[in-house]
């Protein structure tokens, strides 16, 4: 099911850059993506590396997680590939240092199912995962949807929708930000999905099901604690008191409803609005 790499890859110490197919037609294809591949063992590495540059796309890969953090904040990957169990900083810590600072997908390769809701949820926030030993075959079907993914989340978002005010924070649906006066507040893409899906549907009880469907996707494999997971990462972040939510409610027995709830002090210049 594997195919070998047929060349000989430039294999550096700590961290490698393949020249693959993808590359060599030029960075300024549209639509090349760049997928980091984040590996220690050298044979799944290069394979990995090797099949995803047959289908197209740009690899870059890492054999540690300290150098799969270093690309990644230079490179800015489409997609990431990762490893849980990797030298010096390991595949967990990854994944949060990196979801904490980019919206790239990521596909956590993991070799035990008791990891699977670690990975997906409660801490990690993973996009997807595969279980170790895996068929290439769906890997690479899975990369495939989750850029397709990405991307359509991306074109759904127009330069003609409009920014979305609530409270003293504004929704920039364009840039797919979101502001709390001049200071941004840094979102992972699924948080920014979850928030926005959330205030589009304002005053509506949504289910953990039907978010979980429409934010995450049919194929998503994990299950609704990901949507309880998101709630709390994006409360801590938009909620004064993350304890007493005014904006993102719990819904009991059902989900949750987003609202424009404040203190009778601070209603006067208060409004959620789709100009
Ligand atoms: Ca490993």
């Amino acid at each position: 099911m594997l195919r070998a790499p047929q060349r000989r890859l430039t294999v550096g110490a700590a961290s490698v850059t393949m020249r693959t197919q993808g590359q060599d037609r030029g960075e300024t294809v549209a639509g090349t993506k760049t997928v980091l591949v984040v590996e220690d063992e050298q044979i799944l590495r290069e394979t990995l590396a090797y099949n995803l540059g047959q289908e197209g796309y740009h690899v870059l890969s890492a054999a540690d997680g300290r150098s799969a953090i270093d690309i990644a904040r230079r490179e800015r990957p489409d997609l990431i590939v990762l490893d849980l169990m990797l030298p010096q900083v390991d595949g967990f810590e990854v994944c949060r240092i990196i979801r904490q600072e980019m919206p790239v997908p990521i596909l956590v390769l993991t070799a035990r199912d008791s990891e699977i809701d670690t990975v997906l949820g409660l801490e990690l926030g993973a996009d997807e995962y595969v279980t170790k030993p895996f068929a290439l075959r769906p890997l690479l079907a899975r990369v495939k949807a989750l850029l397709r993914r990405a991307e359509m989340t991306t074109d759904a978002h127009t330069p003609a929708e409009a920014d979305v005010v609530f409270a003293d924070f504004v929704l920039d649906r364009a840039g797919r930000r979101l502001r709390q006066g001049t200071r941004e507040i840094p979102l992972t893409m699924k948080e920014y999905d979850l928030l926005a899906f959330l205030i589009v549907h304002k005053g509506q009880a949504l289910s953990r099901d039907f978010l979980l469907e429409k934010v995450w996707g049919y194929d998503f494999v994990g299950n609704t604690r990901t949507v309880d997971v998101h709630i709390r990462w994006l409360r801590e972040k938009i909620e004064q008191d993350p304890g007493d939510p005014r904006h993102i409610v719990t819904v009991r027995g059902v989900g949750y409803r987003f609202e424009d709830r404040l203190p009778p002090d601070a209603r006067h210049h208060a409004n959620l609005s789709t100009p």
